[in-house]
């Protein structure tokens, strides 16, 4: 049985700032919706997003799964970037949400957008940030308060068309009748609590006007940047529907380019002045930033003697660094198909430090007790291999031990959903129960296989 997804948007350039970089797609067809919040000097950030969306839809027609896409959408970008030097250093954020099977929405992420869950009562945030101070907070070393209020709160670890390759977050989410699932740019986020997010979002059934009423919301709280919202709400499941196979080219739906009222002058013209303040960077930690170039040729010797021995000190500091970082520390958590891998560096990396694989293996999340599953997604750290495989080693125990706990129970009757449900995090509110149902059919889907 399918659940039929009625999904709005809406995108508005907000109250600060003059153009909107952000944009959006919804799909109906390929049952496919996205949000994109785009960076770059000039327009740059609004032809990135574009451009995203675009490559991102067009190889899900081709019938790529939805980090395949993702990972091609980021090659759109990345040359684009390269091919047009007043295009340099563009990105942008991709949060997207491809609809898999009947009920199962995959969530493919990278950057600071969000996609949230909102069932009854209560909101989820499924996807995690890849922020600056969302590292911090997750090392401790910042409130979640601190960090909302961060003056480098829009400064991204993670964005797409930076660089050839990206590392992209999967969240499959189960969904049930009535969830709205919201995919939103932080000009939402970071502009409207949670809890307020939700209350619109079950005020409001008809997806466009919980969208608009998002964004009245955010303006309302100040509006300081552009802000998107996607909201999909998941209806009554419908018998033998068509089922979204993606085919042909889906002319129905094009990406909603956001843009101010006034188009604005084309890229590279004058009439733009003083190109306004980027609002995000993504945190290179390579790049030195040049010093202004005022006064020739003697300045710029003092910069040099000045910067050489620093740039040699720190070059060693960083080897340092990356020495310890892969001698001691290694890490399980799951690669971007699913598999319990052990990884050598620290997670995430540190410096120009990216983490390595040691070692894959066959084991998924799927396999293991919900516990254990858990225990994988909060990523394990570890200071020797020999640690991280003895764990590896308990893991495919509990998974052994799981599957013969099964195979003496009945088979569950509900078909769509076994292969994704079993073992899910029951996480059902008190009374939701679907009378009928398979009683692991409920709750959000495993836990993301990154981070
Ligand atoms: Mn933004």
């Amino acid at each position: 049985m399918t659940l039929p997804l009625d999904a709005a948007a809406v995108t508005d350039v907000g109250r600060v700032r003059d153009g909107n970089e952000d944009a959006f797609l919804v799909d109906d067809r390929l049952r496919l919706f996205a949000v994109a919040d785009g960076m770059g000097g000039h327009r740059a950030g609004e032809v990135a997003s574009a451009t995203a969306l675009e490559a991102l839809r067009a190889a899900v027609a081709a019938g790529r799964p939805i980090d395949e896409a993702l990972e091609i959408a980021n090659e759109a970008v990345y040359e684009k970037s390269t091919d047009d030097p007043s295009m340099a250093g563009m990105g942008t954020t991709l949060t997207a949400g491809l609809a898999v099977d009947d009920d199962l929405l995959m969530i493919a992420h990278v950057g600071d957008s969000r996609a949230y869950l909102v069932r009854d009562a209560a909101i989820e945030q499924v996807t995690d940030d890849h922020s600056l101070v969302e590292e911090l907070v997750r090392d401790g070393r910042l409130t979640p308060e601190q960090a909302a209020v961060h003056p480098q709160r829009s400064i991204i670890t993670r964005a797409l068309g930076v660089a050839d390759g990206v590392e992209i977050d999967l969240y499959p989410l189960v969904l049930e009748p009535g969830d709205r699932v919201v995919l939103c740019s932080d000009g939402l986020s970071s502009m409207v609590r949670d809890p307020v997010i939700a209350r619109i979002v079950r005020r409001e059934p008809d997806p466009n006007r919980a969208a608009e009423a998002l964004v009245d919301a955010a303006n309302e709280a100040g509006g300081e940047d552009n802000i998107t919202a996607v909201v999909i709400r998941a209806g009554e499941p419908v018998e033998g529907a068509s089922g979204a196979g993606p085919a042909a080219v889906p002319d129905g739906a094009e990406p909603g380019e956001g843009r101010g009222a006034d188009a604005g002058p084309e890229p590279g013209s004058a009439a733009d002045g003083p190109a306004g303040p980027v609002h995000r960077a993504v945190a290179e930690p390579a790049a030195a930033a040049a010093p202004p170039r005022r006064n020739g040729r003697r300045r710029a010797w003092r910069f040099t003697r000045f910067a050489v021995p620093v740039l040699l000190i720190v070059g060693v500091a960083v080897a340092a660094v990356g020495l310890y970082a892969r001698r001691f520390n290694f890490f399980v958590k799951y690669d971007t198909a699913g598999h319990v891998t052990v990884y050598r560096g620290v997670p995430g990396g540190l410096f120009l430090w990216s983490p390595t694989v040691e070692r894959r293996t066959t084991l998924t999340g799927r396999a293991l007790t919900p516990s254990a599953r858990q225990d994988v997604a909060d990523v394990r750290r570890f200071s020797s291999a020999d640690e991280a495989n003895d764990y590896v080693k308990r893991l495919r125990d509990d998974a052994r031990a799981r599957a013969a706990a099964t195979s003496t129970t009945t088979t569950s009757t509900t078909t769509s959903t076994t292969s994704t449900s079993t073992g899910t995090t029951s996480t059902t509110a008190p009374g939701s129960a679907v009378p009928g149902g398979s009683p692991t059919t409920t709750g959000p889907a495993a836990p993301p296989p990154t981070r």
